[in-house]
């Protein structure tokens, strides 16, 4: 994970999932600061998707919520 202060202005080395320039939670553009996530896409290559800050802490929170009770299953 990535914290770019200038999002519009960052060097992303990692291939985008969706979008390059809108946040993967809200779908709007990031104009400022953006967070950057890594995971892996569907051939298991090294893929990125793209938040707001804001947004970060909502997918976080969610995946904790979720995650965290189930965290035994599967
Ligand atoms: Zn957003």
């Amino acid at each position: 994970m990535t914290y770019h202060r200038n999002f519009p202005d960052a060097n992303l080395y990692v291939p985008a999932v969706a979008s390059e320039t809108d946040c993967f939670e809200c779908g709007k553009y990031i104009s400022g600061a953006g967070v950057e996530y890594h995971g892996h896409d569907a051939q298991g290559k090294l893929a990125a998707v793209y938040l707001h800050p804001t947004c970060a802490t909502v997918v976080a929170q969610r995946l904790i919520c979720d995650g965290y009770p189930n965290r035994r299953e599967g």
